[in-house]
């Protein structure tokens, strides 16, 4: 068998193009959905996905507000700055990019964004709403492996669903997303004994981890969908996922590859989220 691949870019722009429609539609009505990027420190991977993050609004006609302190920035000046943003009307998201440098604690931080302004869904409240199956806002790369699952039609009710990585980002919004859609889900960690036992059950495998190529074709199910999050960087500089989507492909029915698949997904969802988040704005000011 040969895998059909899951093209994250072909979808984002289906998508894109639907959620430009939305934001030239709030334009109409005078509200420019808006949002904030806050970068601190000089990790390069988190400048390279400020940069996407803010390009992609630009196209999809929103404006970005782009704050970026040195890594050794007293937090109380992000604070600080997270408080006017959360008052300004004019903004619909904030995002913070995560790492943060040593000094925060990254959990305040989250927990200072404005729940109707947390497009990445991370902070508690929306965390919560998740959990109860009521989200205000789902974390983008959860919701863009949603999204794409439904491109495809794939079967979630009773499905197995395996998911290897327990992150509060990835992870486990993933698992609820998948336990709300009918699916029987086991998540996996690295404390798991004999992962293979567990992947191998799986008719959608969701690859969360950080480990280059980590999962083979032999830990695989045959014709399951095969879903990569990882996002590693090899040492001759090309980019891989958590799969070996060589020996992968060779018993997957459907799998996303990397780059190109649930990457580009991930700030699509965000726009979608910063859109929705513009929507609900606009729905309370007219009602006033
Ligand atoms: P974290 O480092 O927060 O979590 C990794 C998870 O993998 C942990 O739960 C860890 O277990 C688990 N793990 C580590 N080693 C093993 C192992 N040998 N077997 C099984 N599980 C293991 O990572 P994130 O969730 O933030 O990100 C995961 C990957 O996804 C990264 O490559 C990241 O770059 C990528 N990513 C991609 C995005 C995209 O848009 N495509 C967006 C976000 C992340 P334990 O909890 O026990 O330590």
């Amino acid at each position: 068998m040969s895998a059909q691949l899951i093209d994250g870019n072909a979808l984002s722009t289906e998508i894109r193009l639907r959620l430009a429609e939305r934001a030239a539609a709030l334009a109409s009505r005078g509200v420019i959905p808006c949002l904030a990027v806050i970068l601190a420190g000089e990790d390069p991977a988190s400048s390279v996905y400020v940069r996407n993050k803010v390009n992609a609004c630009e196209k999809a006609g929103m404006l970005s507000l782009r704050d970026t302190y040195p890594a050794d920035v007293d937090p109380a000046l992000v604070f600080a700055r997270i408080a006017e943003l959360n008052a300004d009307a004019k903004v619909h998201g904030i995002l913070v990019q995560l790492p943060l440098p040593k000094q925060f604690d990254s959990q305040a931080v989250l927990e200072a964004i404005s729940p109707e302004k947390d497009v990445d869904g991370f902070h508690a409240e929306n965390v919560g709403a998740l959990m109860q199956g009521t989200p205000r806002f789902i974390p983008c790369t959860p919701y863009g492996v949603m999204e794409m699952l439904k491109s495809r039609n794939v079967t979630l009710k009773g499905a197995e669903a395996v998911i290897v990585g327990r992150s509060n980002i990835v992870g486990k919004p993933m698992a609820m997303l998948l336990l709300a859609a009918g699916c029987t889900v086991t998540i996996c960690h690295s404390q798991t004994r004999d992962l293979a036992f567990h992947t191998r059950r799986a008719d959608i495998l969701v690859a969360a981890v950080g480990r280059e190529k980590m999962l083979t074709g032999d830990m695989i199910k045959e014709g399951a969908t095969v879903i990569d999050v990882g996002i590693n960087r090899m040492a001759d500089g090309k980019l891989c996922g958590d799969v070996d989507f060589a020996s992968a492909c060779a018993v997957a029915g459907l799998i996303t590859p990397v780059p190109g698949g649930v990457g580009p997904m991930t700030i699509t969802m965000l726009l979608s989220n910063t859109i929705e988040a513009a929507e609900r704005a606009a729905g309370k000011r007219a009602k006033t």
